[in-house]
Parts: structure tokens; C-alpha cells; sequence
């Protein structure tokens, strides 16, 4: 049978973009080798929020005297945890299976490998049968850097965040080496349960790409509660569970290494002419690659690694494809961004240091989060911080930053306002509800 679309790989771009040219009715073969769902369901968002919801219950029930309440002999399971986690994926899953096989769209587990193309047929092999299709669709993910330092390689204490996830037992201490995303949110989710954790970062601050007066609020908190946090510090090399880093020793039970993840090429040699840029697959504004009847979408473009974003690119591909919506493209200028850490940090748009790359000239507009009633009133010893970066000339919202809980739940409306290319007085006829923390975007107007 020939398929109007073969799609390889079924993390978000890849389900997305199989369920919703499956319903245009269109013919779809979609690719996995492991679960639906790829990183962000398996091994990635999902799984990591799961084990962070546990821990922040946990870490909450000892720290609650400041809000009236005492409770002794406070523990925990970690192996239920870890159960609870296996079902929310489980689930999560299934539910994934469910709709793609609603819209009969044909799932074939196993490693797909690109034989031929064509402008016209592309030819792809799995579990020994030969496929045929009009259209590519590559959602081929990323995987973890492994950085070449010496000793990393066949460590049994060397972890990356997959390892970390799948862990059986705690660790009795824990090196992290990387503070980016990844980085921060095991470093919350094992200071929350009590494992003495020491991030190392190679440049001057942790979370480097996000606003840095953020990122102090956060850095100030983590240290003053025990997370050693060693920035400028260069791992050199890494025996069993020792580390040196700028010629100075530490020991830990496990080492997490998380310094960033690479595109995945695999089983795309037959594409020898598409074109790419630091190994990640070169899009156009549709997802288009620069081979005719070719698209990508996710993590495999390097654009910007996030889930939200390869459910965007594979919204934007199939009404591309399919000429529903040809002309759409993806707003990356309003792609929100969350770092499950405690406080949440969460941002839309431009950074101050970006415009001023740009050459925009901004006003800035910063205001603690205990603005909003409902802040005060359920974060107790926390300050919080909302930044607004504004278009100077035409006053338009070019960015928010936000740190304090739960700005990740409120952070969409920021996102409106930036891809609607709101005035600052367009947004403020936005009515918030009261008592909420969202209505720190109004307080800030
Ligand atoms: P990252 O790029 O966010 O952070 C990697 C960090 O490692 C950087 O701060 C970098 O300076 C540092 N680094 C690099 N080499 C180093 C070295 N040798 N020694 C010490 N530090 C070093 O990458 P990540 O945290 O691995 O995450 C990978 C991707 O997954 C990112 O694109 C991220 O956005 C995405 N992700 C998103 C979420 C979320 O949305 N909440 C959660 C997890 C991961």
C-alpha cells in the first residue's frame, strides 16, 4: 500500500502531525521503534513532573510550620513514586494509541530506516517490510550529549536523565553537571527529598538563556537552602564517582550529566543531500526541508527543543501539506518555556539582552510577585519577580519573565498578549480573575 504520509518517530511532533493528517483523511504510517509519546511522555516532561509532584508534596509536608501546620514523622516511597510515574506514562500513552488508532492511522513498532526518495515516493524499511509514501515526515527527536571528558563513558556512577528517571533507589548525594533546564529540575527534585546535590555549570550562571535577574531570585534560594552551585567550573574528568573540575576533587554517590541534547539522525542516511546546520535538520518557516516532499519537525530541527513547540511545527507541516491553512506560520517570537523548579520559572518572547541584540529600544517594567493577594497568600517567605519588556516605541508586550508558583499555569496568557502583538493597553482591558496570581499581569500594566 503507498501512504500519503510515512511519519518516523511519534514523540509530539510525530502523533500530532499522524493524528491530524489522519483526520483530513489522508493515508499515514507512523513510525516508533520504543513507546508513543518519545521523550517528553516516556522519558522526559511527563515522567520528571510526575517524580517533582511527589517530591514537592513531600518537601511541603516538612516545611509547612509557616503556614500553622506540623507534621511528624513525615516519609516517604520513593518506589511508589516511581510506580505512580509508570502508571501517569502508562496512561498517557495508551490514551496516545487510542486516538491514533480512532482515526485509523497505521502504527508500526520497529526502526525505520529510509531506503529511497524521490520527489515524488520515498521508500522506508522496518521490521523487514518495505513501505511506500508521497510525503516524509522527519520526527526523529534528539538524545542526550555525552561530552568528551575522560571517564564518562561506561561509568555505572555516571548518569544522564534517562538513568536518573528509571532509578530504582535514590542517591545518596548526586553531581550534577549542567545547570540548564534539565539540570535545575533534578537538582528540585532531589533536594526536595533530602540528597545533597552540587550542580556544576560551565559558564558564569545557571539557566543561562533565561532572564538573568529570574535566575537569581532562583540561584539566591537554592544555595541559601543547601544546593551548592559551582558556575565558571569546568568538568576535566570523571573516575568512578570522582569528578575534578577546575583542578579541584568531589565525590558523589551518582553524577547526572546534562549538558544538552543532540539531534537524531538515525536510519536517514538515504538523505544524503538534506541540508543541515550543527547536525539538526535545516526547516523553512512550514517545516519544509530542502528536499522536496521532505518535512521535519521537533527536536530533529534544533529550533527549539520543547514538546509545545514540535506539536506547533507538526500543526503548521500537515496544514502546509495539506493546504488547510497553507500560509500559517509558527510564531517563534511567543513560544512560552517552564522550568519545573520551586519556585517555577516561566518566560514568553524576548529577553532584555536579546532586544537590546536587536536593537529595540525597551522599556522595562519589574514588580514583585506579592503584588497578587494570592500570592501572599500561599507563599509564605517568597518575593517572586514579574518582568515586563516592552516595545518603547509602539508599547507593544515584546516579553515576560516570571519566577513564583504557579506561573507556568498563567504564563499562556503573557503568551497571548506577545503573538497578538498587544499594546500594553490592549492588554490591560484583559480582565484577570481576582483573587488570582495571574493578575500580576495586570498589576504590572
Ligand atoms: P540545556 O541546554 O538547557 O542546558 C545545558 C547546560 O549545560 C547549559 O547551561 C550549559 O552551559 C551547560 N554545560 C554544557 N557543557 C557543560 C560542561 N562540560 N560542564 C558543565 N556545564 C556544561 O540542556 P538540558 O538541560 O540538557 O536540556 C536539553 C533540552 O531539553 C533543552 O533544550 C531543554 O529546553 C529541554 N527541556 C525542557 C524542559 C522544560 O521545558 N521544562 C525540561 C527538560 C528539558
Amino acid at each position: 500500500m503507498k501512504y500519503f504520509l510515512a511519519i518516523i518517530g511519534g514523540g509530539p511532533a510525530g502523533y500530532t502531525a499522524a493524528e491530524k493528517a489522519s483526520k483530513a483523511g489522508k493515508d499515514v504510517v507512523l513510525f516508533e521503534q520504543n513507546a508513543v509519546g518519545g521523550t517528553c511522555l516516556n522519558v522526559g516532561c511527563i515522567p520528571t513532573k510526575s517524580l517533582l509532584y511527589g517530591a514537592k508534596q513531600y518537601y511541603n509536608a516538612t516545611h509547612a510550620q509557616k503556614y500553622g501546620v506540623t507534621a511528624e514523622n513525615v516519609t516517604f516511597d520513593f518506589a511508589a513514586m516511581q510506580k505512580r510515574k509508570t502508571i501517569v506514562v502508562r496512561k498517557l500513552v495508551a490514551g496516545i494509541k487510542q486516538r491514533l488508532n480512532n482515526e485509523h492511522c497505521t502504527l508500526v513498532t520497529g526502526f525505520a530506516n529510509v531506503e529511497s526518495r524521490t520527489d515524488k515516493l520515498v521508500t522506508i524499511s522496518c521490521n523487514g517490510e518495505i513501505y511506500e509514501a508521497e510525503n516524509l515526515m522527519i520526527c526523529t527527536g534528539s538524545t542526550n550529549f555525552v561530552p568528551p571528558i575522560p571517564g564518562i563513558k561506561d561509568n555505572p556512577a555516571v548518569w544522564d536523565s534517562t538513568d536518573a528517571l528509571n532509578a530504582t533507589e535514590l542517591p545518596k548525594s548526586i553531581i550534577i553537571v549542567g545547570g540548564g533546564v534539565i539540570g535545575m529540575e533534578f537538582a528540585t527534585l532531589y533536594h526536595e527529598l533530602g540528597i545533597p546535590v552540587t550542580v556544576i555549570e560551565a559558564l558564569p550562571t545557571i539557566l543561562p538563556n533565561l532572564d538573568p535577574e529570574v535566575v537569581t531570585v532562583l540561584a539566591d534560594k537554592y544555595k541559601k537552602a543547601g544546593i551548592t552551585i559551582l558556575t565558571e567550573t569546568r568538568v576535566e574528568s570523571i573516575n568512578g564517582n570522582e569528578l575534578t573540575a577546575n583542578g579541584q576533587k568531589l565525590t558523589a554517590d551518582k553524577i547526572l550529566v546534562s549538558v544538552g541534547r543532540r539531534a537524531n539522525l538515525n536510519g536517514l542516511d538515504a538523505l544524503k543531500d538534506i541540508e543541515l546546520n550543527k547536525g539538526a535538520i535545516v526547516i523553512d518557516d512550514f517545516c519544509k526541508t530542502s528536499l522536496p516532499n521532505v518535512y521535519a519537525c521537533g527536536d530533529v530541527t534544533g529550533k527549539i527543543m520543547l514538546a509545545h513547540v514540535a506539536a506547533r511545527q507538526a500543526e503548521v507541516a500537515v496544514g502546509r501539506m495539506l493546504k488547510i491553512i497553507p500560509l500559517q506560520r509558527i510564531a517563534y517570537n511567543a513560544i512560552p518555556s517552564v522550568v519545573y523548579t520551586n519556585p517555577e520559572i516561566a518566560s514568553v518572547g524576548i529577553t532584555e539582552a536579546q532586544a537590546a541584540e536587536l536593537q529595540i529600544e525597551t522599556e522595562v517594567r519589574r514588580l514583585p510577585m506579592t503584588f497578587s493577594g494570592r500570592f501572599m497568600a500561599e507563599n509564605e517567605g517568597e518575593t517572586g519577580l514579574c518582568k515586563m519588556i516592552i516595545d518603547a516605541k509602539n508599547h507593544s508586550v515584546l516579553g515576560v519573565h516570571m519566577i513564583g508558583n504557579p506561573c507556568s499555569e498563567f504564563v499562556s496568557a503573557a503568551s497571548f498578549a506577545v503573538r497578538m502583538g498587544y499594546t500594553t493597553a490592549e492588554f490591560e482591558q484583559v480582565v484577570f480573575p481576582h483573587p488570582t496570581v495571574s493578575e500580576i499581569l495586570h498589576e504590572i500594566l
